[in-house]
């Protein structure tokens, strides 16, 4: 249900978190009513966790907001399918080819098996898809362009067939370090020396192009020889295609920031001669056991172990809509520790809010309100104002769970007018924004016609008891028709729905 010709955006001013001048900032769009967004997407060499959903989820959410306040925006979100090693530092195995090794299959077949699994779960996280969805391995064309660019502005060098960013060079004309707040003498004191076989004049360089080895199996021609790019190239070239030297948001991990989030900037202000991104935005980490989940020290909890509840850590499984409002409870640049007691005390809170939901329509209405609706529409939305307050916005929406159970119980009234704005407030923020589903209706309604069949059932028995069979082939009938076959036994009579 999104109001997108309203332009809410008009009156409601946003507030974000911009990384980059780490204060909170109104967020202006460079070309108004457009919002171009890019988020790094996963590295597909394995199942998605928690911790990574927590990101997407985050972005889906602020997705979400800006659609309902009425922009039109673009959202990219990559597949990382290749470039990424096991080291940030430009060393190791690409994470992708490694598991192809060691499974002995195609690195394609592990990319096309984990983005499929990315996108079951999201669909799982009822995820809206971004604008484009680009990989890696399709822009190699692109990254090359821009190592050329970059080679040719300077900023770069090339040797025994491998292309590294120049660091040092570059920090002379622009600031290296802006975005984590490092400086580039601290860098250089604090980092080991070269090893002897490193190809790199310094430690802080990175690589745009890497020569592959024999042994490399993904790997590309280019004018230095066969090799492969550089992992923070790819979000570079696939951003400036998609939205333009200039774009709005960059969004990630709060992990991202150094060396990745950081790279990307100095490799297009150096390209281009300014700087790409108007407001940086980072999600903050999903812990386990005040532990960073990660996929490398197997500390972290997959989906589908939630949903099922098949893992030691909890004693039953979470739906997707709990485990989604559960991350809502919290902002997203604030550290959540996952724990059995969290999520089942969300289950509560989930629950509690979809029973004052269901059947809103209902609702009687009086003459007269007595609250003010207006105004607390306007916390909702101040809340999401203030850089995507999602736990100030739903403790707004139990204000409004409060003031419903209170009309239920007849002790407030609300006006018809007003009923209409508690409706849509309700449902828009916790559906289209927060992104929940309602899973109370579809088990409600089973629930229910379950209590009509037994209910018939008994009205039949009776009649049959009364040998009125004109009554009781009746509802035997008419059930049939319906879809409802019944089926007699010694031991009663039981139902069936085709
Ligand atoms: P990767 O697939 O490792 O490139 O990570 C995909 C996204 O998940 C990145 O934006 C990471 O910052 C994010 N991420 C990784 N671990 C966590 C975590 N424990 N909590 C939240 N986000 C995470
Ligand atoms: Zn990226």
């Amino acid at each position: 249900m999104y109001i997108a010709t309203m332009q809410l955006y008009k009156t409601q001013h946003l507030k974000v978190y911009n990384s980059l001048s780490s204060t909170k900032e109104l967020f202006e769009p460079i070309n108004e009513g457009h919002v171009g967004m890019y988020v790094c997407g996963p590295t597909v060499y394995s199942n998605v966790h928690l911790g990574n959903c927590r990101t997407f989820m985050s972005f889906d959410m602020i997705f979400r907001y800006l659609r309902h306040l009425g922009y039109k925006v673009r959202y990219v979100r990559n597949i990382t399918d290749a470039g990424h090693l096991e080291d940030d530092a430009d060393e190791g195995e690409d994470k992708i080819s490694k598991k192809a090794r060691l499974e002995q299959i195609e690195p394609m077949e592990v990319v096309q098996r984990y983005t499929v699994d990315f996108h079951n779960i999201l669909q799982k996280f009822n995820f809206l898809p971004p604008s484009i969805e680009p990989t890696a391995t399709g822009h190699i064309i692109e990254q090359i362009e821009i190592i050329k660019d970059i080679l040719e502005k300077g900023y770069a060098y090339e040797i025994n067939d491998s292309v590294y960013f120049d660091v040092k060079k570059f920090n002379e004309d622009y600031e290296y370090g802006k975005l984590s707040g490092r400086k580039l003498e601290d860098m250089i004191s604090n980092t080991r020396e070269l090893a002897a076989q490193d190809d790199k004049k310094s430690p802080q360089d990175f690589a745009l192009w890497k020569k592959a080895e024999p042994q490399h199996i993904m790997r590309w021609p280019s004018p230095w020889g066969d090799g492969f790019p550089g992992w923070h190239l790819e979000c570079t070239a696939m951003s400036t295609k998609y939205l333009g030297e200039n774009f709005d948001i960059h969004g990630g991990g709060m992990d991202l920031k150094f060396p990745h989030h950081e790279c990307e900037i100095a490799q297009a202000e150096a390209g281009n001669g300014h700087s790409p991104v108007k407001y940086w935005l980072h999600a903050n980490m999903l812990t386990l056991n005040g532990k960073k989940m990660a996929k490398s020290t197997g500390n972290n909890i997959l989906p589908n172990e939630i949903f099922s509840g098949n893992n030691s850590i909890l004693s039953k499984g979470f739906s997707p809509s709990v485990v989604r409002f559960f991350m809502m409870q919290a902002h997203y640049t604030s550290i959540l520790d996952l724990s059995n007691d969290a999520l089942l005390a969300s289950e509560k809170g989930y629950q509690r809010l979809m029973d004052a939901i269901t059947g809103l329509d209902g609702l009687n209405t009086g003459a007269n309100s007595d609250f003010d609706i207006k105004d607390w529409r306007q916390k909702c939305y101040d809340a999401m104002n203030d850089d995507f307050n999602t736990p100030i916005l739903i403790a707004n929406l139990f204000e409004g769970v409060k003031h419903i159970n209170l009309i239920k119980e007849g002790k407030e009234q609300l006006s018809a007018d007003d009923k209409k704005i508690l409706i849509e407030t309700m449902n828009s923020f916790t559906f289209d924004v927060l992104g929940l589903e309602n899973k109370n209706d579809s088990g409600r309604d089973s629930e229910k016609l379950s209590g009509v069949v037994e209910l018939l059932i008994q009205l039949r028995n009776e009649a049959r008891a009364n040998k009125d069979f004109d009554t009781s082939d009746k509802i035997r009938d008419q059930l049939a028709a319906l879809g409802i076959q019944l089926k007699d036994s010694k031991e009663g009579t039981t139902f069936k729905v085709s």
